[in-house]
């Protein structure tokens, strides 16, 4: 078994709804992503060391993906009673980070290199140091995927995997990307 084998065995393994590959050729870094966490959408702008500016230059995370050869969607899809269901999105949203962090440390131990992008800011500490203090965990440090301009519903639409999956539905999505191919 390859090290893409192993990985694919652990991302399947942990419950994720939905998991895709990610074609490297549609990553695309744009600065209209950027400028959404710029004008204050979700609040964390300026905030913790994983948002911008701290997690560095759209640049640099360009420099950084360049490394990067195979990345793996994953997802989790919930049930909600209505759009004005917070309490269902909140549930959803808290499944979906556990099982992204749980899969994350597994798959540090086989592929330390990795870069995985979550679904909002990092939440590993209580309280971020940003901008006091260097942050407390850098290796294990989780950024969005829109702090690195990536836009989720076209990454997902050119690797065929559903963004929307209906009313009465809410869906997070994250990825893990590797420094070697299959
Ligand atoms: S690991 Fe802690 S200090 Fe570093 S970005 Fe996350 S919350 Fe902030």
């Amino acid at each position: 078994m390859n090290e893409l084998d192993r990985i694919m065995e652990i991302i399947e393994a942990a419950g994720f709804s939905h998991t895709g590959k990610i074609s490297m050729d549609t990553v695309e870094l744009r600065d209209e992503v950027r400028d959404m966490c710029r004008n204050g959408n979700c609040g964390k702008y300026d905030r913790n060391w994983s948002c911008p500016p701290g997690c560095g230059t759209l640049d640099q995370c360009r420099q950084q993906l360049l490394s990067y050869k195979t990345g793996i969607l994953v997802q989790t899809v919930g049930e909600i009673e209505d759009s004005m269901d917070w309490e269902g999105m909140k549930d959803t949203e808290e499944r979906h980070k556990k099982t992204f962090l749980e899969t994350a440390e597994k798959l540090r131990k086989i592929a330390p290199g990795f870069l995985p992008l979550g679904a909002g800011t990092c939440t590993l500490c209580r309280e971020c140091t940003y901008p006091d203090s260097p942050c407390r965990q850098p290796e294990r440090r989780i950024s969005s995927m829109e702090a690195y301009g990536i836009l989720v519903s076209d990454i997902c639409s050119g690797n065929q995997v559903k963004y929307y999956y209906g009313p009465k539905t809410i869906a997070y999505t994250s990825c893990y990307f590797f420094d070697f191919s299959s």
